[in-house]
């Protein structure tokens, strides 16, 4: 049988592909994925039960040429009654944070690991975080930033799927795919510590450098 290569099995086999496994690095820029159809497609996901407790997804704002990303845990209180990421007392603090880097909020890309609010704003379980992490996923791949910034352990572990602790991990460029990697504290830890926000201006300066480089 001869076997014609349209548009539709094209996609039809990359969205196989990701189905089997294959990361969502090819699959994304090859089918036509853009941030509003991802947005739209997050926006109908009941692919867990956060989806019956929220008011609002939050999908993440910002520049899609960012080239600096900001991943945070999950939109809390204020953020689902928005549908805005960091927009509460939290949100004050990374605000604060962007701009010791000279940059503007609307330059740069934020979004969290989970796109729902966890009720009273728990951790985010591990179930939760398997069936949301693609979004993210595909984000990065959408926008590929130069530089990512997790706030806080749960965007670490999830990028890596490792299991290790924030003060192990800060302030540690890495790797990720290409793009340079900055674990930092989440602002909600340095409102509660506020003996480390020095070491969280210091990674600011090391994003600048970064930036720069
Ligand atoms: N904390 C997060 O991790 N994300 C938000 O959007 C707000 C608070
Ligand atoms: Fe879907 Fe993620 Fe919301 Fe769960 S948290 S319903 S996986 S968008």
């Amino acid at each position: 049988m001869k076997f014609s290569l349209t548009e539709h099995n094209m996609k039809t086999f990359l969205y196989a592909l990701r189905g089997m496994g294959i990361d969502s690095y090819v699959t994304d820029r090859m089918s036509g994925l853009t941030l509003p159809i991802l947005q739209k497609t997050v926006k109908g996901c009941y692919k867990c039960p956060l989806a019956e407790t929220r008011k609002n997804i939050v999908f993440g704002e910002g520049s899609s040429n960012a080239k600096l990303v900001f991943i945070g845990e999950a939109p809390g209180e204020e953020e689902d009654i928005q549908g805005r990421p960091f927009v509460g007392k939290a949100g004050k603090l990374l605000d604060q944070l962007i701009e010791h880097i000279g940059l503007k909020r609307e330059s740069v890309y934020i979004c969290n690991v989970l796109k729902c609010r966890p009720p009273n704003n728990r951790d985010p379980d591990k179930k939760e975080i398997a069936a949301c992490k693609n979004y993210l996923f595909s984000q990065l791949d959408l926008i590929k930033p130069k530089i990512i910034c997790t706030l806080g352990r749960h965007a670490y572990n999830t990028l890596f799927d490792v299991d290790e602790r924030i003060t192990k991990v800060r302030g540690i460029a890495k790797d990720y795919r290409g793009m340079i990697l900055l674990p930092t504290y989440h602002p909600s830890f340095l409102l509660r510590n506020q003996d480390k926000i020095k070491e969280a201006w210091e990674d600011m300066e090391r994003l600048k450098q970064l930036l720069k480089g």
